[in-house]
């Protein structure tokens, strides 16, 4: 069995604890206008034009993104990283794109990789059969689980789909006793908004009993522009500035009251 991958980041330490090895699985069920790994979303390779400079002369060549692996090519990867990973309490995590849309391959991977005794987390955004993502929660330690909007119709307008089944994943997850990590991209003109916030407060609130690790708010950054460009994708944030960083403070202050530990950036 192969899974298609479009990145691996070594030594990742941004999105969850200890010492990571990420892997980026190909392919989204999500169309998020911000999203920062836009060559993610097409489940196939894509072909892109690559520029090396050398001196004041440009080099261009084809290269596709996206590579085959299988699940023992990525253990022997993240064994390559063990003792990193075991002395900071690091382990792997599976990102994308939405890893849960290779389904066989991230459930076959995930049991490797506990077989082999390393830490599991799954980066998700929850658009996945209920009963796909509880076979996955049993070989996964800790789920990064996004949050984006509450109400339905913006959520369609900016990801292309609705977020019912999300939520509803999301609170299978908890009330089965999983361990998430909430995580909150903050983006101007989308849910930048003190009504979100109080929303957002709310509906953590009424969860806290359950296993909330942290609360990760993620504010818009314009360093995937360069992608659109780079893949000639249309870049639908053109000329939105990133989120100010006096509302991030503002909207860190505000969900702290919870008493979840709340983290500015990813
Ligand atoms: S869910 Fe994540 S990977 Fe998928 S489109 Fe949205 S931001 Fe991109």
């Amino acid at each position: 069995m192969k899974g298609l991958l479009f990145n691996i980041k070594r030594y990742a330490i941004h999105d969850g604890p200890g010492i990571r090895v990420t892997f980026f699985l190909k392919g989204c069920p999500l169309d998020c206008w911000w999203c920062h790994n836009p060559e993610g979303i097409s489940p196939a390779p894509v072909e892109t034009e690559r520029i090396d400079r050398i001196g004041d002369r440009e080099f261009h060549s084809r290269e596709w993104v996206g590579k085959e692996y299988s699940p023992e090519e990525l253990l022997a990867i993240a064994e390559k990283e063990r003792v990193f990973m075991d002395q900071s309490g690091g382990g792997v995590t599976f990102s994308g794109g939405e890893p849960t849309l290779q389904y066989d391959f991230l459930l076959e991977t995930l049991k490797l990789m506990k077989n082999a005794g390393i830490s599991t987390a799954v980066d998700t955004s929850g658009l996945v059969s209920g009963r796909r993502i509880m076979d996955i929660a049993e070989y996964t330690d800790i789920f990064l689980y996004d949050i984006k909007l509450f109400d339905t119709d913006l959520h369609k307008k900016f990801t292309g789909a609705d977020n019912s089944l999300i939520l509803d994943n999301l609170d299978n997850l908890l009330q089965n006793g999983e361990s998430v990590i909430i995580r909150v991209p903050v983006i101007p003109g989308v849910n930048d908004t003190i009504n979100y916030i109080e929303d957002l407060r709310s509906f953590i609130e009424k969860r806290k009993k359950y296993r909330i690790l942290q609360i990760d708010l993620l504010p818009y950054h314009k360093t995937g522009s360069s992608k659109y460009r780079h893949f000639g994708f249309l870049d639908r944030m053109d000329g939105v500035e990133q989120t100010p960083v006096a509302f991030m403070d503002q909207f860190r202050e505000l969900l702290s009251t919870t008493g979840i530990r709340v983290k500015t950036g990813g």
